[in-house]
């Protein structure tokens, strides 16, 4: 058994040892966690994120400088009259000592899953992204020569870019949506040697977001009263909650859980509207005319379908553990809250980022939160203005494009034929 963690699923209360499992053995539905030995955290002397790999569910690390940055506001904290507002920023300022070079808090995500499967299974990852997450995955494997699998719609194709150019990585795209592009996903991981990265099931994807509440709670010396994040599949909630859970028994960071707000890009809030009407379960009347209202919102990246909210361990619960709230903020006020951040903080936001900050603003005017409150503002990706005039980034020609008219036999073959090198 690995000394460092042993993984819990919270329905049935099983631990068992981490064989890159993405689900309770006895087929719960409940989201596993990591358990780890160490309940006090060291910052310990490893690159980027890995220096939160006490809680990490992984034991080696890979040569990175990625990690989160947390300082505390006065621009937008005077601007919006709080007096406690710190940043955690993912993404791309060297001034302040960011440097995610592909620009989004993905990236702590897909650090410690290509660590974790290269230590509990034998074979390549796969993901299916409709940008961010297979960008994220791209960077890592061009920084660290592993090789994934990156399925993409065909009009995602722009966005798989890396700061080097990404030798290890198969580039498939779609005729067709982030929904095919899953299915694809889902037929290829029944070659042998192939992986599914799992979302918001794998331990290494959360506890590698939940280093933003880490890096908060570590900079402010104390767990904030809010943590406030744009969300898409609420998975970056449910990290955050079990971050601070854990933080919470390390003894050093306070008692009380922080509260989450989380927010989504009207149109297309299914999570609100069920939270707000108490339920679990997402229903059809959450997401009318689903297509329609995805075309309409800023951040596309917050328009997940089929969220974990609300099985056990999902956003739901956090939610509800937390004393949590979900609100809304429109398109319109997410592009003006980026550029009012990007003119007083200094550095240019993702839209899911802008969301957030936009998200933040409608809860300080209505009173949700106080002035007087410490506020962690989850900033999930920006710097992209800086990356692209600092950083000479090449977009990955797909080496593989899957049409109506391609037959299942060839991508079969032509992706096990790539597989095979690196098995
Ligand atoms: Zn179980």
């Amino acid at each position: 058994m690995n000394p460092t963690y042993q993984l819990v699923c919270p329905s049935c209360g099983l631990r068992f040892p981490d064989e890159y499992n993405l689900t309770c053995p006895s087929g719960c539905t409940g989201l596993i966690r990591a358990e780890y030995t160490t309940s006090q955290l060291s910052i310990r002397d490893l690159p980027g994120l890995f220096r939160y790999a006490d809680w990490l569910p992984v034991t080696g690390h890979l040569p990175t400088r990625s990690a989160p940055i947390c300082y505390k506001s006065t621009a937008l904290a005077g601007k919006l009259g709080l007096t406690d507002l710190w940043i955690v920023f993912a993404g791309f300022w060297p001034e302040r000592s960011a440097y995610v070079t592909s620009g989004s808090f993905k990236e702590f995500e897909a650090l410690p899953t290509m660590v974790r499967l290269a230590e509990r299974a034998k074979g390549v990852i796969l993901v299916a992204s409709a940008g961010n997450t297979g960008r994220a995955f791209a960077e890592v494997s061009s920084k660290t020569g592993k090789p994934v699998i990156v399925v993409v719609p065909e009009k995602a194709r722009d966005r798989i870019w890396t700061s080097t150019p990404a030798e290890h990585l198969l580039l498939i795209t779609v005729d067709g949506d982030y929904t095919d592009a899953i299915n694809l996903g889902n037929t290829l991981c029944t070659l042998p040697g192939i992986y599914p990265e799992g979302g918001a099931k794998n331990v290494a994807r959360r506890d590698g977001m939940g280093t933003m509440m880490l890096e908060g709670a570590v900079t402010m010396k104390h767990l904030p009263d809010w943590y406030v994040q744009a969300v898409g599949s609420g998975t970056g909630g449910i990290a955050a909650w079990e971050a601070s859970m854990r933080l919470v028994a390390d003894g050093r960071f306070g008692s009380d859980l922080p509260r989450l707000l989380l927010i989504q890009n009207e149109p297309f809030i299914p999570m609100v509207n069920a939270y707000q009407a108490g339920r679990r379960d997402i229903i059809a009347d959450d997401m009318k005319n689903p297509k329609e209202a995805i075309s309409r919102v800023y951040a596309d990246v917050l328009t997940n379908r089929a969220p974990p909210f609300g099985i056990p361990g999902g956003v739901y619960d956090a939610l509800n553990a937390t004393k949590g709230v979900m609100t809304t903020a429109t398109s319109d006020e997410a592009k003006a809250a980026g550029e009012l951040f990007k003119d007083i903080e200094g550095i240019d936001l993702d839209p899911a980022a802008a969301v957030c900050v936009a998200g933040l603003i409608r809860a300080v005017k209505s009173g949700i939160i106080k002035p007087d409150e410490s506020i962690l503002l989850a900033i999930t990706g920006g710097g992209y203005e800086r990356i692209h005039s600092n950083i000479p980034t090449s977009v990955h020609t797909p080496d593989l494009e899957v049409t109506q008219d391609t037959g299942s036999e060839s991508v079969m073959q032509f992706v096990k034929e790539w597989v095979s090198r690196y098995a």
